[in-house]
């Protein structure tokens, strides 16, 4: 079933576990990704650009999720722009990320403000990022700098009205040169003073017991690209396809992206959790009604 985001995240952060963002580019990656989130009985969260032609990949999204029982939802990841953050909207998103972490405060709550205005007028789904989640290949530098303050991180949300909040405290984007060192400590503080779901960027190669370790204190989405994009690549790579052995090719990419999705459940112990009953929802926001009190 398509869901609002907020449905999933909100579910993971009672329930203590993560739920996997994984890439929603193709149909390949899309129908994988279901199977696999079906066979596990977790939640699925997409995660998609605008790329390409984005009414038809979103669509798809939208018509295999409601094949299933299962929650899923379909999230715009680092939208830049106040245009792309609306087409992100139009064309069937469940949840957009407005990524204004490397403006100032003020300039990031102004803009994500009036972006929860409209991504909630029209049922959907808003996260956000303070502090800033660097690249990997410059991980001695991004990997320590800008990192989330907790105080700051509870007057975001308050100023905002975001869904969930992705926070830097030692991932990075990508394959990392150097190893990543999660600060734990941070991200319990910022747990303690926001008690609402929190994002982790940056989740491949950050390790599989810092990951889970992060789920169960506040951590409610993970977003997982590389390593499954990895995982689809050396299945490639690993077999024979000349011949008539060529048929297997795309089978051998499809089944490769399931199994890294099954690992990512695993890892953030949304395994299992798709026990909650989802309906079709038209607007949980409300926002008609509440604007009239
Ligand atoms: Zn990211």
């Amino acid at each position: 079933m398509f869901v609002p985001m907020k449905v999933i995240v909100d579910e993971a952060y009672k329930g203590k576990y993560g739920v996997p963002a994984v890439p929603g580019f193709n149909e390949i990656q899309i129908r994988s990704a279901i199977e696999a989130a079906v066979e596990a009985n977790s939640p699925l969260i997409f995660l998609t650009g605008n790329r390409g032609d984005p009414h038809f990949t979103h669509g798809l999204v939208q018509r295999f999720a409601d094949e299933v029982d299962i929650p899923v939802a379909l999230c715009l990841d680092h939208s830049p722009t106040f245009e792309d953050c609306v087409m992100g909207v139009r064309t069937g998103c469940s949840a957009i990320m407005a990524d204004r972490s490397q403006l100032s405060y003020e300039e990031n709550v102004a803009q994500v403000k009036l972006l929860a205005g409209i991504a909630h007028a029209a049922g959907i789904s808003i996260e956000a990022e303070l502090g800033h989640v660097g690249q990997g290949d410059n991980y001695a530098v991004d990997g320590v700098s800008a990192l989330t303050d907790p105080q700051e991180a509870k007057r975001f949300i308050a100023d905002t009205g975001v869904d969930c909040l992705a926070v830097a405290i030692g991932t990075a984007h990508g394959a990392y040169v150097g190893t990543p060192k999660l600060d734990f400590d941070r991200l319990k503080a910022i747990d303690e003073a926001c008690k609402m779901p929190l994002v982790l960027h940056g989740g491949s190669g950050s390790g599989d017991d810092n990951i889970h370790r992060a789920c169960t204190m506040g951590i409610a989405k993970v977003n997982i690209v590389t390593d499954i994009l990895t995982a689809t690549y050396r299945a490639a790579q690993a077999g024979d396809f000349s011949g008539n052995s060529c048929h297997q090719f795309y089978p051998a990419l499809y089944n490769a992206s399931k199994a890294a999705v099954l690992r990512c459940f695993e890892i953030t112990g949304s395994t299992g959790k798709a026990t909650y009953k989802v309906k079709r929802i038209l607007n949980m926001y409300d926002t008609a009604s509440t604007k009239e009190k």
